[in-house]
């Protein structure tokens, strides 16, 4: 209804209302309580931590070694070294020095 002001989102874009930003890829996680962007799941849930319902809380991505990269769209954080989109994240991430 207010949307005077708004860019052309390309139409593969998810936008969230509650802090205008906006992205692109279906396997995007947004986290609603920081408004960060991560390339998936596996990498917005590690930047929560805490018991569920008790103490959750968001932690800067950057101090549990989630790597921030600049999409055309804005800031995303993903997984180091997860360069495939569409891989599969995998939950036993040995450091492979
Ligand atoms: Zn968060
Ligand atoms: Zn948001």
């Amino acid at each position: 209804m207010s949307d005077t002001q708004e860019p052309q989102l390309p139409y593969t874009a998810i936008r969230h209302p509650q802090c205008g930003q906006w992205w692109t890829g279906p396997s995007r996680s947004h986290c609603p309580a920081c408004c960060r962007t991560f390339s998936c799941d596996s990498a917005a849930d590690r930047h929560r931590q805490g018991r569920f319902g008790i103490d959750r809380q968001c932690v800067d991505p950057a101090t549990i070694g989630l790597v921030a990269v600049t999409k055309p769209w804005g800031q995303m954080w993903q997984n180091p070294g997860d360069s495939s989109v569409w891989a599969k994240s995998r939950d036993a991430d040995q450091a492979a020095a």
